[in-house]
């Protein structure tokens, strides 16, 4: 008997919000999820920092997590070659318009994709396509246009709805697949547009919702839906938005004139800015000798102390963290005071020195980063301790990282149309995200999303490759 062929299908609703989504079903508007719950599971998990569309999609598609990926932000600078030469493709990027196409050449050669593990491989509409032909690129014919159309008219659903109609048409024409992954962007479209529990963004769901119904009633019929491993997650949660900071202009007025997108040729600029999401944004300090990312000490000097408790004193701004004095410590301040991060070998160490920013509410600990993630995971910065880790392994983090309070974000003049909503921050409503499986039995120690990468191919059978993740099956 030859053994029946494991499928993974992943819906990933952009935006999915871990509380508005068992809010629908609850109140009975999600039907097909529904039955998935009643049959499986659902629970949290965390995303990564920056809780961003693009650097959040790494995790579950590659098992690392933006820092080591050297994918930062949606927009990210590197200090070492704009120094070198300004002249230089790698010196800054915004994966918003053209340099999306980059994404998949910026991520390391040497880190496969599950789409380059898992055999027959189907994307619909997610922008890491290295190594998918155009014929398993089922969004790609027309996306371009249907894109503009959708953000021209404000009018997203479209988008989502062609998505379902060509995952039907590909199963209709007889084809089989190892691994399809579906993004439904409209979620989080809505919620930056209008409100997480606008009608239109409720609808968003409701049409996953439809297109996970009429997927699984076909596979159903071809005898194929029970060796099928359905997930369904998201990238990262969303708060509304009510007041914005333009931390570029913000920089520019406090004399240290910054380039950012879109006014990225300023001529002796003194700081760049790069903001994703719109609630987190990293700042590089150009107004020193060297072309290094700056620690604490330099970092005081350089900014300057009153500059960055003016910073800090903005209502907007929730948390900055920058790199300690030693290799591997970290420094996150908020108005109140800072406390510190060590890390040294597998171990964890959080010191609240001023003031206790993570809100941890004591020193703590941890050996491994997986106690690191069961210590914080319902917390008010759920993965903090980690997540700030991975993100200043890149330099590409930049020389302090800013995260936003909640009802703010860090991008005002250059928006188009303005957001209300944000997401992008190490707050809780940005970091975690729902996930529901149709499995039942799964480890139920705390997930992150970088976990799915693990359990997929441990579904299908193949050795893990090297990940930060861990499977939960
Ligand atoms: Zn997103």
């Amino acid at each position: 008997m030859t053994q029946a062929r494991k499928r993974t299908l992943f819906y990933l609703v952009d935006g999915a919000h871990s509380e508005v989504l068992p809010e629908l079903i609850a109140q009975g508007r999600l039907p097909n999820i529904k039955r998935i719950i009643d049959e499986g599971t659902y629970r949290k998990a965390t995303t990564c920092f920056p809780s961003t569309t693009g650097p959040a999609y790494l995790p579950f598609l590659t098992g690392h997590f933006p820092g080591t990926m050297g994918i930062t932000g949606i927009r990210w600078f590197d200090k070492k070659e704009f120094k070198r030469t300004r002249w230089n493709k790698n010196a800054m990027r915004s994966y918003c318009g053209l340099e999306a196409a980059w994404f998949n050449t910026d991520m390391p050669a040497n880190k496969p994709t599950l789409f380059d593990l898992l055999g027959e491989s189907y994307n619909l509409y997610n922008m890491i396509t290295r190594n998918i032909p155009p014929e398993y690129d089922l969004g790609k014919k027309g996306k371009g246009l249907l894109y503009t159309r959708a953000h021209f008219w404000k009018r997203h659903h479209p988008v989502d709805e062609q998505g379902h109609r060509r995952i039907m048409d590909m199963l209709q024409a007889g084809k089989d697949f190892d691994f399809l992954f579906a993004v439904f962007p409209s979620v989080d479209w809505d919620s930056h547009y209008h409100h997480i529990r606008d009608p239109r963004t409720i609808e968003a769901y409701q049409i996953a919702d439809n297109s996970l119904g009429e997927v699984r009633a076909l596979l159903e019929k071809k005898g194929w839906w029970q060796d099928t491993l359905f997930i369904l997650t998201s990238d990262h949660g969303l708060t509304p938005t009510d007041t914005h900071l333009d931390l570029g202009e913000w920089m520019t007025q406090h004399d240290l004139k910054s380039v950012y997108y879109p006014t990225i040729w300023k001529s002796n600029p003194k700081s760049a800015v790069m903001v994703s999401g719109n609630s987190f944004g990293s700042i590089h300090l150009l107004n020193h000798t060297g072309d290094h990312v700056l620690r604490e000490r330099e970092i005081l000097g350089i900014m300057g102390s009153a500059r960055l408790n003016g910073l800090l004193a903005e209502k907007a701004v929730d948390l900055v963290i920058y790199r300690g004095n030693t290799s591997q410590s970290f420094v996150v301040r908020n108005a109140e005071g800072k406390a510190t991060l060590e890390v040294s070998g597998q171990t964890f160490a959080y010191h609240p020195e001023s003031a206790d920013p993570l809100k941890l509410g004591r020193e703590l600990c941890v050996n491994g980063h997986r106690a690191a993630l069961e210590a914080t995971f319902d917390s008010e910065y759920p993965d903090s301790l980690y997540q700030v880790h991975q993100l200043f392994q890149s330099r590409r983090a930049g020389d302090l990282v800013v995260s936003a309070r909640t009802g703010y974000d860090l991008r005002d003049f250059w928006e188009y149309p303005e957001h209300l909503g944000s997401h992008g921050s190490l707050h809780r409503s940005h970091m975690h995200v729902p996930l529901i499986y149709n499995q039942k039995n799964w480890h139920t120690h705390p997930a992150r999303t970088a976990d799915l990468f693990n359990s997929i191919l441990k579904w299908k059978g193949i050795s893990t490759a090297v990940s930060e993740g861990e499977a939960l099956n």
